[in-house]
């Protein structure tokens, strides 16, 4: 799942002795004030639409997306031909049903008539060229404008808003952050942001005790995470069994969100979990509310539908779809019914307990490879079904199958000190129970296990194609 919410135009390029001058030289200004003037706007929009009617929400979709549509038909020869080949006239587009009648894009869509699809010139200063796409499959290039970092911040603050955060709150972060190491601890500090980030990238033991530590010197804060990480931290948290009490909030954003995970999690920091769901391409977003874990799409974001295996619009209450998404912060390359991979299972549209009429959805789940085994007979069996939540992997730091071949698996594991060759063979035994002889298993002793160039983790080396089992 390319989820990925980002800051980097904001500061994040700032080198971090220039950062502590300008958290002195700018402190008395508010930080809403230093982020900008989208931010503020955005933030503004945001707060208002969460009071909107059902009604006022579809006028809004109505609206943006007949522009949407008449600027692509107009500008992008890609969409002209697209819509004129499946005989849409644009101007009879008047209702939200109307534009069901659209044909869905995907990935190689965009791919193949990326010249085709620009609104203004590539080469313009507010414009940047984004390549997405994990370690296997084809990657999705295009075009967005640069200055997009400041409204995607405004909808992740609100997501955090729900959880108590205010702007300016100390915040302890865990993802894929590169940090200089000092006294043995892995660790920057951005003073601007109040944000203290630690390597994901090291997290063997005593890593990780030097986290614990920090962390419990700091005031009330949030932790703000990748899944996985958060999930490893709490798994040595309850080994060593620390207490932490100063954790007002679990943020996660960027991978796929577990049920019983984020139930551990919950249970080691003592607080709640919110998750939230974004991507690159930034069509659509959600977050959860102040008292649901269920996801809320922001309606000033984009346009969500989910669609089921014939591209029908879902609209019945249990039903999973596939997420498309029409996004309206897109101004250099419009994506309209982009068809993003991802599943989620279909709630409502309206919360409620919170009142707001945005669409509900539950369950997100990427259709990554990295996420799957292929059984002896090519079905699939994904990750979550596999994932031991007992002592099973005690004394293991971390863990990750390895497939070249259907019905075969390795299970690489780092591990510390006490682990042991009764340990692996109970690994072995476990994992080999679940799998009921759809896949063996072996296990192998490694140094370490990489993570994506983005600091996330692979659950699944594979390198068989799941698609076909090939
Ligand atoms: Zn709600």
């Amino acid at each position: 799942m390319k989820k990925a919410f980002s800051k980097k135009n904001l500061w994040g390029a700032m080198p971090e002795p220039l950062k502590k001058l300008a958290g002195l030289a700018l402190s008395p200004i508010p930080l809403s004030y230093l982020i900008g003037k989208k931010f503020r706007d955005t933030s503004a929009l945001i707060l208002s639409a969460d009071k909107w009617s059902r009604k006022q929400v579809d006028q809004y979709h109505l609206s943006k997306l007949k522009d949407q549509v008449q600027i692509a038909y107009n500008k992008c020869a890609a969409y002209r031909k697209l819509y004129d080949d499946a005989g849409i006239v644009i101007s009879s587009l008047q209702t939200l049903d109307d534009f069901k009648k659209l044909p869905f894009i995907d990935k190689s869509f965009i791919n193949n008539n990326i010249d085709d699809l620009l609104l203004v010139d590539k080469n313009g200063s507010d414009v940047d060229y984004v390549t997405t796409g994990g370690t296997s499959g084809v990657p999705l290039t295009f075009y967005i404008n640069a200055g997009r970092s400041q409204i995607e911040y405004a909808y992740l603050v609100d997501g955090w808003k729900r959880a108590g955060f205010k702007l300016g709150d100390i915040k302890a972060v865990l993802r894929g952050r590169v940090t200089g190491a000092k006294n043995g601890l892995n660790r920057s500090y951005d003073p601007i942001f109040n944000e203290h980030y630690y390597s994901n990238f090291h997290m063997h033991e005593t890593d990780m005790q030097s986290y614990v530590s920090h962390l419990q010197s700091l005031k009330a804060c949030f932790l703000h995470v990748y899944p996985s990480s958060v999930y490893q931290l709490a798994r040595y948290i309850k080994k060593k069994n620390v207490e932490i009490r100063n954790v007002k909030a679990i943020l996660a954003e960027s991978e796929n969100v577990y049920p019983e995970q984020r139930k551990f999690v919950e249970s080691v920091f003592n607080c709640r979990y919110f998750s939230s769901y974004g991507h690159s391409e930034k069509l659509v977003a959600a977050g959860e509310c102040e008292h649901s874990s269920n996801y809320h799409i922001w309606p000033t974001y984009g346009y969500l539908e989910l669609i089921d295996e014939q591209g029908n619009v879902i609209t019945q209450k249990g039903q999973v779809g596939e997420i498309v998404g029409t996004g309206f912060m897109n101004k250099v390359m419009p994506f309209i019914r982009y068809r993003t991979g991802d599943y989620a299972e279909y709630v409502g549209r309206y919360c409620d307990k919170c009142k707001r009429n945005h669409l509900i959805i539950k369950d997100i789940r990427g259709h990554n490879v990295q996420e799957h085994l292929v059984a002896i007979d090519n079905s699939t069996i994904s990750w979550s079904a596999i994932n031991m939540h007992d002592d099973t992997f005690d004394d293991v730091v971390k863990y990750q199958f390895y497939q070249d071949t259907p019905g075969v698996a390795v299970i690489k594991v780092v591990t510390n000190d006490k682990f042991s060759e009764i340990q692996a063979q109970r690994i072995v035994a476990n994992i080999g129970g679940k799998l009921k002889g759809r896949i063996s298993v072996s296990l192998i002793v490694v140094d370490d296990i990489a993570l994506t160039n983005r600091g996330k983790s692979v659950f699944v080396d594979q390198h068989i194609n799941v698609s076909t089992g090939e």
